[in-house]
């Protein structure tokens, strides 16, 4: 028989995550504060976030980090996640490949946005902290920091994208079985949701909308803090965990990959699979390819630009060096809403710079396609999110069969697609479609980034 599924004993378990911050060649540029200009600190970035996610943020030292054991402790109520060979799926696309996917949707909240939801919430606990905020877009992360919030005993208040909300309903009942109070964005609640209202009362909501308002929460509350489920250096590391589970199971099957594939929002479950295989791309001589997925509605990494930028929509946030379509993008309504921010992640941003990785992005009918593939072969619905990771996956195995390589593939599935039943009914009565931006769409949209 065929050996599909991989998992780790209890006693394998990763015990410490890995930040690459730490091998980079060339450092990630700092965040910097929009009026002085000045790179910030622990300090300054203390009054949003937990102290402990600070420090981590700005760690260009410790390439591992203990997890502490109470986290450790709510993961093995999950972890393992499978590593499965999708037989199946390489059959029907007849390619030679060995495709692999590590599967984060087999936990309770069915992504992998539960890994740094967790350490977040402890951290914010464990520093007297009482409540939480943040933003989510199609809501896997407020669901998670939802959860995270109640198992370590903190109020949580999410801002949830008010298109998403109308998209994916479920989601904002899961956040408030969980105990959170949920409110779409833009909302009248905030100074900032009143002023994107007033300029445009049709406003259907974006993550920077969100986020403007959560950090405004955070930082006019007392004891209150404000969590971010993606884009960040401290919610990469988080993420490792899934690379470092990966590492150990790749080995298991006895194979390491020549291409890791994963969809990019902001960059967490991307760092999350990647970055512990670049480590040795960086350190031990491997040629490994990284692929990250993005929408064609949202071509941040293959079309954005370079530069420093706020990271929500007000900019309230500090500057960020980052590949952007600029903070006032409005995307497309795609069913993606997790992949619907306009920036990327600081450490992901260098890297491309550096060329030790590169982004692809793919229309929305593909993705459905290849999540309807991927659904029909190896019986797991996808996220839309998870589906660009899949799409990019197929078109890999594709050229493998043309060539007659046997690359080893590995994507991370980041998530399910049960509560995104919507998205799917619309592609399957035809009323889906694609949205490719045009050159002067984006250089309209890179006008509001800061000079
Ligand atoms: C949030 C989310 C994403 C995108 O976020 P990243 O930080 O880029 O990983 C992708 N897939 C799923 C299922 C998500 O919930």
């Amino acid at each position: 028989m065929r050996q599909k599924k991989f998992i780790l004993e209890e006693s394998e378990l990763p015990k410490q995550w890995y930040n690459i911050q730490a091998d980079m060649p060339n450092k990630p540029l700092p965040p910097i504060h929009p009026a002085t200009k000045q790179p910030l600190g622990v300090d300054d970035l203390a009054h949003i976030f937990p102290r402990e996610c600070c420090v981590q943020e700005l760690d260009q030292e410790h390439a591992f980090i203990d997890i502490p054991e109470p986290v450790l402790e709510k993961y093995k109520y999950y972890r393992s996640t499978p590593l499965v060979r999708a037989y199946a799926l390489e059959e029907a696309l007849g390619t030679p490949a060995h495709i692999y996917f590590k599967n984060e949707s087999v936990n309770p909240l069915g992504s992998h946005k539960i890994n740094s939801a967790l350490p977040q919430c402890y951290y914010a606990k464990a520093e007297g902290t009482t409540n939480v905020t943040t933003e989510t877009g199609a809501g896997q992360w407020g669901a998670a920091l939802s959860y995270a919030a109640s198992v370590f005993g903190l109020e949580a208040a999410v801002y949830q994208v008010k298109i998403s909300m109308q998209q994916k309903p479920y989601r904002s009942s899961i956040m408030r079985t969980f105990g959170a109070a949920v409110t779409g964005s833009p909302s009248m609640s905030t100074r900032a949701g009143k002023d994107i209202i007033t300029r445009d009362p049709r406003h259907p909501g974006s993550l920077g909308t969100a986020i403007s308002e959560a950090v405004e929460l955070a930082t006019t509350t007392p004891n209150c803090k404000y969590t971010l489920g993606s884009v960040l250096n401290h919610v990469a590391i988080h993420q490792s965990i899934i690379g470092l589970e990966a590492e150990k199971q790749m080995e298991k099957a006895g194979e390491y990959p020549d291409i890791v594939i994963a969809c990019f929002g902001g960059g967490s479950n991307f760092g999350g699979i990647a970055f512990p295989f670049m480590r040795h791309n960086i350190k031990d001589g491997k040629t490994t390819e990284f692929i990250a997925a993005e929408p064609e509605s949202c071509p941040k990494l293959t079309r954005g630009q370079f530069r420093y930028d706020f990271g929500d929509e007000a900019g309230y946030t500090p500057l960020l060096p980052m590949y952007t379509l600029g903070h006032d993008f409005k995307p497309a309504n795609i069913h993606a809403g997790g992949l619907r921010y306009h920036g990327a992640g600081m450490i992901v941003s260098q890297l491309i710079k550096d060329g030790l990785m590169h982004g692809v992005d793919i229309p929305q009918l593909e993705t459905f396609e290849a999540g309807m593939l991927f659904a029909r072969t190896e019986g797991i619905i996808p996220a839309p999110e998870s589906s660009h990771a899949i799409a990019a996956t197929i078109r890999e195995a594709k050229k493998c069969k043309e060539t007659g390589e046997e690359k080893v593939i590995l994507f991370n599935l980041s998530g399910h697609g049960l509560i995104d039943m919507t998205a799917y009914e619309q592609y399957l009565n035809g009323d889906l479609m694609n949205y490719k931006l045009t050159d002067a769409d984006i250089e309209k949209t890179l006008q509001s980034v800061p000079q």
